[in-house]
């Protein structure tokens, strides 16, 4: 046998529609996707991520990173005083730096924060509290969307929500809320498309914990009701734009933009350090 034909023998997974298909083949024979077996750079990203790490993981210890960064800028927050909600609260001063958004930053024309708010957290309970959704939402989301999915519904979700009430008059804002918010439109939107008694089970589940969150934010001040209601339309929305995995397999588009949305993440950071440093 030619050197050249054995140098890639044997079956891959077809990187837009997962079947089973010859690595060497020009195209998919299901989906019709050429040169499967080159993958490119966005692929690999996904397929890195699928194996060795956990986004949801990712996401607790950026925003547990940032946190800590947030106190070392400006340690006054370490000799907080007041009631337990304040516990440890970083600056706003320090806040701001790392990309706090609110209607001040988007009439300067930091979009960017739209984005880096959503990792950012004022205080030890305000994180504690979201990082244990995320724990619980995160992995569900997941299993029913794909990661490519999870990661379009949260970002997508916490920009839609800073974006409502940074229109609507919210003058500082940060945290995961919205998104969080959004992880449970989403799949509250997965419970009612899909029914049967797994689909029910989840909508009933869901939107107990959503009205119980969502009163939740009116019985303390300084709860950003509008990015809660704005992420939990922006998951509805993208989950419902988007699909969901039993309906509609995870395809190459959805890898693709779910790697332009983890890098536009990564350039909204450099902007917001960037601006609030240099
Ligand atoms: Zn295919």
């Amino acid at each position: 046998m030619p050197e050249k034909k054995a140098r890639n023998i044997g079956a891959i997974l077809c990187p837009n529609c997962g079947k089973l298909i010859n690595a060497n083949s020009k195209y998919c024979i299901h989906c019709g996707l050429k040169y499967p077996g080159k993958q490119n750079v966005f692929i690999k990203l996904m397929t890195m991520f699928n194996k060795r790490l956990s986004y949801t993981k990712m996401i607790i210890y950026f925003c547990s990173g940032l946190y800590i960064l947030s106190i070392i800028i400006d340690p006054s927050a370490l000799s907080g005083s007041g009631s337990i909600f304040n516990l440890l609260s970083p600056s706003i001063y320090a806040l701001d730096r790392l990309g706090m958004t609110g209607q001040y930053a988007l009439l300067q024309g930091r979009f960017w924060t739209l984005v880096t708010a959503i990792y950012l957290h004022g205080g030890l309970l305000h994180i504690l509290f979201n990082m244990l959704w995320i724990r619980q939402l995160g992995p569900m989301v997941e299993e029913l969307f794909g990661l490519s999915r999870l990661i379009l519904i949260f970002t997508i979700s916490g920009v839609l929500g800073f974006l409502i009430s940074g229109t609507l008059n919210e003058a500082y804002t940060i945290g995961a809320s919205g998104s969080i918010f959004g992880l449970m439109g989403a799949l509250i939107f997965y419970g009612r498309d899909r029914g049967g008694f797994f689909g029910q089970a989840i909508f009933k589940q869901l939107i107990g914990y959503a009205i119980l969150l969502f009163a939740f934010g009116f019985l303390f001040s300084g709860i950003n009701n509008w990015a809660h209601a704005g992420g939990f339309i922006g998951g509805y929305l993208t989950a419902k734009l988007l699909g969901y995995s039993e309906r509609r397999p995870e395809t190459l588009i959805h890898k693709n933009v779910a790697s332009i949305s983890l890098i536009i993440t990564v350039l909204c950071f450099i902007l917001a350090i960037w601006n609030g440093f240099f």
